[in-house]
Parts: structure tokens; sequence; C-alpha cells
């Protein structure tokens, strides 16, 4: 299948998604287009649905309506994989492997056997050092930074991070943001999750998303000019009031 014209230039384009489990509608007919080298933030509260958007983007869920384009492929698409870095909101770490070796593993999956490319990456995160100790002593800030050398050392045109900076301290999230910049100077588009919206000013667009729907989408300042609030907190909320107001 290939996608319309209008796709052709952008690296994620969502269409109309919506997905129910059980009873529960976890998208609501979701639309939204990524740019090319942005890091785009998807920001609701627990619940909201972004864990859901971010799988059906990677294409390990299928919607039951509307479709999701990457990389000008209908997804769920397996070529399209390799070309992602996916990290998912829990640890998919091997406790008793070491670093390089869960590293080495996450790239093998994706078809990256090149140790300089896992080298580079454990390099990125600044645990070259560690290479060699098992994840099970590591705290749990250098998890995550294994974490986010796994998805890569693949060289991964865009990048999905669900959450990545959970339980980890001030520091070393301005420096996984560093990355993240530095990522996207090199023209890859980084996805990432938050419910924390400290986090969205270091986006350059961000999703606005409660109950499986888009609240609004823009840049942080655009957002803030648009509900009349000097912070996203508060202007979070009040699009989530004009959208109660509408139905
Ligand atoms: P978020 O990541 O924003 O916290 P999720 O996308 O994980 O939200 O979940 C959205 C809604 O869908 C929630 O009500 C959640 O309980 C439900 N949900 C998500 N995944 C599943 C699943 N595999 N089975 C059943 N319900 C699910
Ligand atoms: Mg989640």
């Amino acid at each position: 299948m290939t996608s319309p014209e209008s796709a052709k230039t952008e690296p994620v384009r969502i269409e109309g998604v919506y997905k129910k489990f059980g009873k529960v509608v976890a998208l609501h007919g979701l639309s939204l287009t990524i740019q090319r080298g942005e890091i785009f933030g998807v920001l609701g509260p627990n619940g909201a649905g972004k864990s859901t958007l971010i799988r059906s983007i990677v294409g390990l869920i299928k919607p039951d309506q509307g479709q999701v384009w990457v990389l000008d492929e209908a997804m769920p698409s397996k070529p399209i994989l390799s070309r992602l870095g996916y990290m998912t909101q829990a640890s998919a770490l091997y406790d008793d492997l070491t670093v390089r070796q869960n590293v080495a593993f996450f790239a093998g999956l994706m078809g990256c056997r090149d140790q300089a490319k896992i080298q580079a990456a454990l390099e990125l995160v600044e645990l070259a050092h560690r290479a060699d100790s098992p994840i099970r002593t590591l705290s749990g800030g250098m998890r995550q930074r294994v974490s986010l050398a796994s998805v890569l050392a693949h060289e991964p045109e865009i990048i999905l991070l669900d959450e990545p900076t959970v339980g980890v301290d001030p520091q070393l999230r301005a420096q996984f943001w560093a990355h993240f910049r530095h990522l996207t100077e090199q023209g890859i588009t980084i996805i990432v999750s938050s419910h924390v919206m400290d986090e969205a000013e270091r986006c350059d667009r961000l999703g606005f998303i409660r109950g499986g729907q888009l609240l609004a989408e823009g840049s942080a300042e655009s957002l803030r000019k648009q509900a009349n609030k000097a912070n996203l907190e508060e202007a979070f909320l009040w699009f989530a009031e004009q959208k109660e107001m509408v139905q």
C-alpha cells in the first residue's frame, strides 16, 4: 500500500485513529502530523492514550479505524520497524546481561551488528565505562540511559520515547534533552510522551491529549497564547474545558 501524495514529506501522519480496549476508548479519532527533525511532545495525564498512540505509530497496535503512515508506508509495516527506535514506558532490559550485551541485543533485533555503532551509542549516553557491568548493578537513571542507547544504536530515523524521563533526576533529564536536541540536528524526528508539563517547554511542538482526543497542538508559546494563560498546565485545562463545552 502506498501513501497519498500529501503524506510524502511528513515522517508520521495519523489519520482518524480510533482504538478501543473492551469498553475503554483509548484513542478517539485522533489525527496528527509530525514534521521531520522536530521534537514532538505528546502531553497528557495518565490514561490519556499516550502509550496507545505511540504503539499505534510503531505498528504494535492496529487501529479499529483510521490509518497511521510512517515514512510513506501504511502501518503496521515490518520493513519500517528497523527505521524506528521505540523506547517503551517500562524497562525491557535484561538484568543479568551487561550494558553492552543489552544494547547489542536490541540493535541486533533491528539488524545492526556493527560494534562501532554500539560503542557510539554507549558513548552518547556516557556509559562506555560501564559497558561490562550487569544491568542489575546500575542505578535507575543509568538503566534509562541504557534503554536510550538500545534504541539509538541502529541509527533510526524516527525515535519514539514513552515517558523516558520518569524516575530520572533533573541533571540527567537535562542531559537527555540535550541528546534529543543533538539528534534532531542530524534530521532525526523525535516523538516523546510525558505527563510532566515542565518538559513540554523543551519540545518544538506539542499535542495535548486527554480521553484519547487531541485537545490542541502547536508550540508551547502558541498554545499559551491561544489559551491566554501564563503556563502550559493552565493552558491544558483551558483547552480541556473548551472541548467539553462543544461536546
Ligand atoms: P497513557 O499512556 O496516556 O497513560 P494508555 O494509552 O496507556 O494511556 O491508556 C489509555 C487507556 O486505554 C487507559 O484507560 C488504559 O487503561 C487503556 N488501555 C491501554 N492499553 C490497554 C490494553 N492493552 N488493554 C486494556 N486497556 C488498555
Ligand atoms: Mg503510558
